[in-house]
């Protein structure tokens, strides 16, 4: 059992994200109490947001920015902002924190904008292989 301010902390953290039990995925929405009610697995913040930043929707984020950094770096138009998505991928591996507290729409919104130059990428490119080969 943790401290009166643990147990805040980690109220705040349920109520102000749609957090998932590390043990067994299960929904702690409206959760009152430190304790997982399906599985009895004692909460913590630090355990819910390493749980969190594992998630499949954090790590397609990551290697979105990590892709298009690349990919807009061997272009010559967008080398500068291939290296703004560069250190948008070492910002979003560094700071766990952050990331895991974010809302389901700002999550969505960097999930689409880490992937936006690397689909636009593929999509030219694409259309010059068609263009050479029909
Ligand atoms: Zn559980």
């Amino acid at each position: 059992m943790g401290t009166d301010r643990d147990h805040a902390d980690l109220m705040r953290y349920i109520s102000t994200t749609d957090a998932r039990c590390p043990g067994c995925d299960y929904n702690l929405g409206g959760l009152l109490a430190d304790r997982c009610p399906e599985c009895g697995r004692q909460l913590t913040v630090r355990g819910l947001v390493k749980h969190r930043h594992r998630s499949p929707i954090f790590r397609a984020t990551g290697f979105g920015l990590l892709v298009s950094g690349v990919l807009l770096c061997l272009t010559c138009y967008g080398a500068l902002l291939g290296l703004v998505y560069l250190a948008f991928f070492i910002d979003w591996s560094s700071s766990p924190l952050r990331c895991a507290s974010m809302g389901p729409g700002a999550r969505r919104t960097w999930l689409v904008l880490a992937w936006t130059p690397a689909a636009l990428i593929a999509i030219v490119l694409a259309r010059i292989l068609l263009m050479v080969f029909i």
